[in-house]
């Protein structure tokens, strides 16, 4: 923390204090699958799609982004790259296939049984690829601009599908191993970089306002900051939005935004440009709207919800 680490505060105070969680049981909007993954119903999609919608409609096409379909499954040398390796491998899905040869093997050991093996004996048959998958939804994108030269600043942004983190200990919607993110990522001049950030941050703001959301904005500055570089200056290059879940007595963190400066450009080797990327947690939203104000949506959200 340093002398720029600030704390910004919505304007609104939780009035409710609601259990969203089994509530969210209770109406049917989703249901236990396994620890950690959910199966979101008709009715809870709608509320998670509405989420999505309300951020895509009034942030990001405004923003100027535009939307695009990252792929889920990344190879380990971009994981080497990002540092996702170095740095979070416990949290990272390792991808397993059980090639032609042992599947014959694995599919008589199974007649022969008449039924399915144990799972020590099914892992003898699996063999790890190259590739997993990792909740950093943006990190492929970089990959894509490796080398490449960047004319016009790239914003694009992806909610095409799951995004995974093996978390050790699953817990309600503050915590999924299969959870819905949508991020939206930038490669461009570092002016356009951190002009952007901010009209995305105003934006945000306005949406968080109308939904009357007892929430804050945890600004900090990392070892990442390029000091020198003058429009990174008066700005904190992480933000972490977060809400306040009143049952569970903690502010929840729902999403952030993040300036790199030439982190990812270095690592993956795109010139003259800095990065960024903003990623909102939907499935957390949806955990901070419900627990704070119960299923009364307000008019910003409601819209969005069919
Ligand atoms: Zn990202």
């Amino acid at each position: 923390m340093g002398p720029l680490d600030t704390v910004y505060e919505g304007r609104f105070k939780s009035k409710g204090n609601i259990h969203s969680y089994e509530e969210l049981i209770k109406n049917d909007f989703v249901k236990e699958y396994t620890p950690g993954v959910l199966f979101w119903t008709p009715k809870g999609a709608q509320l998670l799609y509405g989420v999505f919608k309300m951020f895509e409609t009034e942030v990001l096409i405004p923003s100027g982004y535009k939307r695009a379909i990252f792929p889920k499954t990344i190879s380990r040398e971009t994981w080497h790259k990002s540092r996702h390796l170095d740095n979070m491998s416990s949290e990272l899905f390792f991808l397993g296939v059980v090639n032609k040869e042992k599947h014959q093997e694995l599919f008589s050991l199974t007649k022969k049984e008449g039924k399915t093996p144990k799972e020590e004996v099914y892992n003898k048959f699996i063999e790890l690829t190259n590739s997993g998958y990792c909740h950093s939804v943006c990190t492929p994108i970089y990959d894509l601009f490796s080398n490449k030269k960047i004319t016009k600043p790239i914003m694009w942004y992806d909610f095409s599908g799951v995004s995974l983190r093996n978390e050790s200990a699953p817990k309600k919607l503050l915590r999924l191993r299969e959870f819905h993110m949508v991020d939206a990522a930038m490669i461009g001049k570092p002016k356009d970089v951190v002009d952007v950030r901010k009209k995305l941050l105003k934006l945000y703001t306005e949406v968080f306002d109308k939904l009357e959301l007892e929430y804050k904005f945890t600004m900090k500055k990392t070892r990442e900051t390029p000091e020198k570089f003058e429009d990174y200056k008066a700005v904190p290059n992480l933000i972490d939005f977060e809400a306040y879940v009143p049952y569970d007595e903690n502010w929840l963190e729902v999403g952030g935004s993040f300036l790199h400066g030439r982190l990812f450009a270095d690592r993956f080797n795109i010139n003259d440009v800095h990065t960024s990327c903003s990623a909102q947690g939907i499935d957390r939203w949806v955990e901070a709207i419900v627990s704070q104000n119960g299923f009364d949506f307000p008019e910003i959200l409601a819209k969005y919800i069919e």
